[in-house]
């Protein structure tokens, strides 16, 4: 905070997509502009989606259809712009008889969808075409099935990405650091905004003549709507994450919930198999990290079970569970969570100018509909097309020694121009994947020197996604990474010791599995308090380290 200026030409609150988005166009347009997150980079929402870019089926059968028009068109720019980020991947999608859409709905749907890409990319499979693709589907009652396209992305990525490219182009972005308010003068126009850092407490006023919340769930706590109509409904929505040798599909399926009729993804992604969702309304408050509860992991592996009878699966199979709320915008007239449009909405007053709803997928329009709000408080600009490039492109180099150059492309595609210098600062031993997943070694040193990292949290759940990858959050690789990471990150051994507890502690907490969670009991307490004694003694006296100290309930007298 020490190097923010004092005014600038428009403030951002909230590093999630949508913020990022409104980032990278307008840093680029040669606007001042400064972008605080409370917490980390993509800490909200835009790390715990599907990770899907696509127009969505279903808001077509909704009726929604400039969301899906939006929607595909941005998916076909995002596949154009960023290979490596955003991928292709095929769906499959069966139909049984008596249960969902039948063959000529879904042929509607789909051609519509096709049209809007322009280009025919979904067939009609027979039951026999489908089984060959997934031997272990559910036979009984199939009469065939559907396959066509959409993208899928690392989400946090892309978030990543958006801002390292606003800042390459003079943008500031901060995380940790929240807006604890927005400032206006006498007649309520809009002057400025107090940032405050998270870890110091210390606080930053900051004049600005606009201020864009984009800050998803909370967008209501900096800019309250009064007429009472339109709010904020928070849904949670959750997914298992399996191990891709449980659950072995090599294209997405899209299927209906046998309870409910709800379309439920299994999507295999970074050599797992996300399977979600659920979307319930958020009883719990928003300022903790959402997780899923028994009711909607039963659930989800109710989907599984039914449409994979075969194979089996059990919760206790899973790596990890991911649960997000949905920023939806409600007017209150108690639809199911489902039927909720996903469409958003901006509401401007006097120079703050808040953004609310929306998919990952359309963060561009959004952004650009925020920034068309905003310009009348904003120095003059030329607002860009939506059809203008979104990302500044990275010439794809020739490929490193031993390098693939599938590897390549996903590195220019996370990292922009990052990729350079992941090749090029790494060790050729560091150049290789971390065993079940697709991420380098490199990948974590380079995010640790480059990217911001303040937690090993942020590493390891956002900067790579290893966290969600790996069972036990990726422990057993922690000892390699503290290797990679700790020098770079100028951490000491106490520090890394205390990151390490942070992040293993909240990992359990909104990554693990409710029914695994133990109450601490007296013992486990006793224990954190002399692992926190030894660890201070092992810092004065570094002798000691490599030893270590083992608590025991005796049994018996
Ligand atoms: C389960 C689930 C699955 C989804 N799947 C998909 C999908 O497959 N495809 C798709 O297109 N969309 C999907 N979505 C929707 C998509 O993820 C969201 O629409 C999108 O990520 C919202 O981004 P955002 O930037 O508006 O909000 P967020 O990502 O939540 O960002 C808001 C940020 O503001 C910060 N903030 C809040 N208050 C303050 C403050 N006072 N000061 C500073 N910072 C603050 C928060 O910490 C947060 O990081 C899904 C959503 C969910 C929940």
């Amino acid at each position: 905070m020490t190097h923010l200026p004092s005014s600038c030409d428009l403030v951002i609150i909230g590093g999630g997509v949508t913020g990022a988005g409104l980032f990278h166009e307008t840093t680029r347009l040669g606007l001042i502009v400064v972008l605080a997150e409370q917490h980390d980079f993509a800490w909200g929402t835009s790390s715990r989606s599907s990770k899907l870019i696509h127009g969505g089926l279903r808001y077509l059968r909704e009726g929604h259809l400039r969301l899906t028009r939006d929607a595909v068109k941005e998916r076909e720019r995002l596949l154009r712009e960023a290979p490596g980020l955003v991928t292709p991947i095929a769906f499959l999608m069966p139909i049984y008889k008596g249960h969902g859409p039948g063959r000529w709905t879904l042929e509607a749907g789909l051609s519509i969808y096709d049209l809007m890409a322009q280009k025919r990319q979904h067939k009609h499979l027979s039951a026999e075409e489908l089984v060959a693709k997934v031997p272990f589907i559910d036979r009984r009652a199939l009469t065939g099935g559907y396959q066509f396209w959409d993208a899928q992305v690392d989400d946090a990525r892309l978030v990543l990405r958006l801002i390292a490219e606003g800042r390459a182009a003079g943008g500031m972005a901060l995380n940790y650091t929240k807006a604890l308010s927005v400032d206006r003068d006498e007649a309520g126009n809009v002057r400025g905004v107090t940032l405050q850092d998270a870890e110091t407490g210390r606080t930053h006023a900051i004049a600005a003549p606009a201020v864009v919340n984009a800050t998803g769930c909370w967008a209501e706590a900096l800019h309250p709507q009064h007429d009472g109509k339109r709010h904020l409904r928070p849904l949670r929505g959750s997914h298992l994450i399996f191990p891709s040798q449980a659950l072995p599909i090599q294209s997405a399926i899209s299927c209906m919930h046998p309870e409910d009729g709800r379309a439920v993804f299994i999507i295999p992604w970074e050599g797992v198999v996300l399977v979600g969702t659920t979307d319930l309304d958020h009883e719990g408050g928003i300022d903790a990290e959402p997780r899923i509860t028994d009711a909607e992991a039963q659930y989800l592996l109710t989907a599984v079970r039914t449409l994979f009878p075969s194979l089996g699966l059990a919760l206790n199979q899973c790596i990890a569970s991911l649960s997000g709320l949905r920023p939806v915008i409600s007017s209150g007239d108690h639809k199911a969570p489902s039927e909720e449009s996903r469409e958003h909405d901006i509401w401007v007053d006097k120079g703050l100018v808040t953004i609310a709803g929306g998919k990952l997928t359309t963060y561009r329009r959004v952004a650009l509909d925020a920034l068309k709000a905003a310009q009348p408080f904003l120095p003059p600009i030329e607002r860009p097309a939506a059809e203008s490039p979104g990302f500044v492109t990275v010439e794809p180099l020739p490929p490193g020694p031993g390098m693939h150059p599938e590897t390549w492309q996903r590195l220019c595609g996370r990292y922009g121009s990052g990729a350079f210098s992941i090749a090029a600062d790494a060790k050729p031993e560091d150049l290789q994947v971390i065993p079940g997943t697709h991420t380098l070694w490199a990948e974590l040193a380079h995010a640790a020197a480059h990217e911001s990292v303040r937690h090993l949290s942020d590493l390891l759940l956002r900067r790579v996604r290893i966290g969600l990858l790996l069972p036990d959050g990726g422990k057993a690789h922690l000892t390699r990474i503290e290797a990679l990471c700790r020098p770079v990150l100028g951490w000491d051994r106490r520090r890394w010791r205390r990151e390490t507890r942070d992040y293993l502690q909240q990992w359990q907490r909104a990554h693990g599995f409710p029914w695994q969670i133990q109450p601490r009991g007296l013992l486990e307490r006793i224990r954190e308090w002399l692992q926190a004694q030894w660890d201070r003694l092992v810092d004065r006296l570094p002798f000691l380290a490599g030893h270590t100290i083992k608590v025991e309930r005796v049994q018996g007298p």
